[in-house]
């Protein structure tokens, strides 16, 4: 199954903070590519880790009560999310971000509706603060965002640019899956989303593109079937 053959009109694109680090240049080199996206048409809208400020279950392992920990992580993807969206803004892309955890002075409640209507004027709307509950990831906020907007993808960026049969960095025998099945990631345990993410995605029927948006121009490439990538359907 070939990317082309699908047509986009709706994607939420899911950034590990690992990915960015609020490194300018690199959250710059994101916010050209979703600005490309953006003008070609399509509806975007983006959900942002933490975890290259703050972690819950790291924490949790040093003593740090796990909820409280979690609850730190979801500021930290708040944080993120302001970075990105102030790259993008200097760039004359219309944002809105949304945080699951209100907090009011700095940006708009997660509110189903509202961020459809942003999306529909072609806003960008960053969610913020993952799915505002503690015990969650990013990657199910990625899913849960996905299925609530009715976007026709998840474009999961990552360090690497697709879903291997072994870490690449540390096996030379490692390869790269083109396509899998939801089920597939289930059963061989591959670390690409967390299970509820992808039991998420499967229920609604939401393909997973998963890349790297490290170099430019990466993002469309992958949008229009070109690059490397791993596709997750049914
Ligand atoms: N988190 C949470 N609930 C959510 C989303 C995130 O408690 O719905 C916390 C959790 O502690 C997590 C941290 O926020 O470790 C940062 O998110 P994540 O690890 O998913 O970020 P990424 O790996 O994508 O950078």
């Amino acid at each position: 199954m070939k990317l082309t053959n699908f047509k986009w009109n709706k994607i939420l694109l899911k950034i590990s903070g690992d990915s960015f680090g609020i490194n300018t240049s690199v959250v710059q080199s994101f916010a050209n590519q979703i600005k490309k996206v953006v003008n070609s048409g399509l509806q975007i809208c983006i959900v942002v880790g933490g975890g290259n400020i703050y972690r819950g279950v790291s924490s949790s392992n040093n003593g740090m009560d796990r909820a409280t920990g979690d609850y730190m992580g979801m500021l930290a993807t708040v944080m993120n999310s302001l970075a990105i969206q102030n790259a993008m803004e200097k760039l004359g892309v219309q944002t809105r971000v949304q945080s699951a955890l209100p907090i009011s002075a700095v940006c708009e409640p997660y509110i189903r509706r509202r961020a459809k209507r942003h999306m529909e004027k072609g806003r960008v709307v960053i969610f913020a603060a993952g799915t505002g509950n503690p015990y969650f990831t990013t990657d199910t906020a990625a899913a849960l965002r996905a299925s609530e907007m009715n976007c026709d993808a998840i474009v999961k960026a990552t360090l690497v640019d697709g879903v291997y049969s072994a870490d690449p960095k540390k096996d030379n025998k490692a390869f790269k899956f083109d396509t899998l099945s939801y089920l597939d990631v289930l059963s061989k345990d591959l670390k690409v989303m967390d299970a509820s993410a992808i039991s998420l995605a499967r229920e609604n029927k939401i393909p997973i593109i998963v890349c790297s948006i490290i170099k430019d121009e990466n993002l469309n490439k992958v949008l229009n079937g070109q690059g490397t990538y791993t596709l997750i359907t049914d």
